[in-house]
């Protein structure tokens, strides 16, 4: 008989069935279904269940939960979910296919930078024709907060097309051609020598309105920012005042506190910002379905749960 295993997302969600369909045919000896299909009994033999942004209501459904496997690798809002159940553990999504759309996703809005696209676009709107000074990529320094999954992908291949990299991470790293800090020291050191800056932490209590005036105020002049992370790690009047004194050039922001959007923000109007749907690294359902299956897999088989979140750091 196969197991039941639940896929828990919002109700009424548009994907909810495009998801079960590729996660089934991923794991066909597995009977992949929606929370709302199983009865009370099914419910309390779940220890498993799949999951995208659910209902932290939906979860207490399942009683004798183990582990819940997230298809999202951002997962900051269901761990704020889950204090009322300190024993659940949550494995986020690492796969090889989102680290390298989020690589070209970083290549392409640096070079979109770097080559003055938004200088020479408001030129085209005002019938301008004006070249100005290019610098080799090899003069310019692009560092990467987080050096992570994500991070370090985007690294290697912002260091193939010539830039000088850097990267930031909690813990002290050693990678080969890419300047790696740690600490409050070495972000200081790392950003005084900026030109532009990616953003691709995760959002936990301690990068939380990182990106403030103080943070601002140990970056290079005129460097610009790409927030591919989370909305909330900017504190959004620091950066707004930065970018009104052009302290910042630029900033492309494809995550905001509040998504969607709202209409009345002032991102959307500001010359100095590029705004962007959250699109910088959409999960493959087809990918992240497989890696979800050998995982599940793998705990069928001997019981072992994937490299789950830590509960003290956030990630
Ligand atoms: P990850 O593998 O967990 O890497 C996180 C990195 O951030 C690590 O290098 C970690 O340092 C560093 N870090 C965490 N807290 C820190 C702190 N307080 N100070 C300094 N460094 C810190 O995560 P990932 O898979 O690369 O994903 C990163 C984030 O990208 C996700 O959490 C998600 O929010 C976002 N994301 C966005 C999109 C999008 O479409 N916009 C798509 C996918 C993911 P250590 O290496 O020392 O642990």
């Amino acid at each position: 008989m196969k197991n039941i295993l639940p896929f828990v997302c919002p109700h009424a969600w548009s994907q909810a069935q495009l998801w079960v369909s590729a996660l089934q045919a991923a794991m066909p000896e597995e009977h992949i279904v929606l929370l709302n299909e199983l009865n009370i009994k099914e419910r309390t033999a779940c220890e498993v269940a799949i999951v995208a942004n659910p209902d932290p209501n939906d979860l207490k459904q399942l009683p004798n939960l183990k582990w819940v496997h997230s298809v999202w690798a951002g997962v900051e809002r269901l761990m704020a979910d889950l204090d009322h159940n300190p024993q659940l553990k949550v494995v986020r999504l690492i796969d090889p296919q989102l680290a390298a759309t989020m690589a070209e996703a970083v290549v392409a809005w640096t070079l979109y930078l770097h080559r003055d696209m938004p200088l020479y676009a408001r030129q085209q709107r005002n019938k301008q024709w004006l070249e100005h000074e290019y610098t080799p990529a090899e003069e310019k320094t692009v560092s990467i907060l987080g050096l992570g999954e994500l991070g370090l992908a985007a690294a290697v291949k912002l260091k193939a097309v010539g830039f000088k990299v850097c990267g930031w991470s909690r813990s002290q790293k050693s990678i080969d051609n890419i300047q790696c800090y740690y600490g409050d020291n070495g972000l200081l050191e790392m950003l005084a020598k900026t030109d532009f800056l990616i953003c691709l932490l995760p959002l936990t209590p301690q990068t939380k309105n990182l990106i403030n005036h103080n943070f601002f105020s140990m970056l290079k002049k005129q460097a610009s920012l790409i927030n591919f992370g989370r909305g909330a790690i900017i504190d959004d009047d620091a950066l707004k005042q930065t970018l009104d004194f052009e302290h910042l050039a630029h900033a492309v922001l494809d995550v905001f506190h509040q998504e969607p959007l709202s209409q009345d923000s002032w991102h959307w109007t500001h010359q100095n910002v590029t705004v962007l749907p959250h699109i910088s690294a959409p999960t493959n359902r087809k990918t992240a379905s497989a890696i979800v299956a050998k995982n599940i897999q793998q705990y069928r088989i001997n019981g072992t749960i994937p490299k789950y979140v830590d509960r003290k750091t956030g990630y």
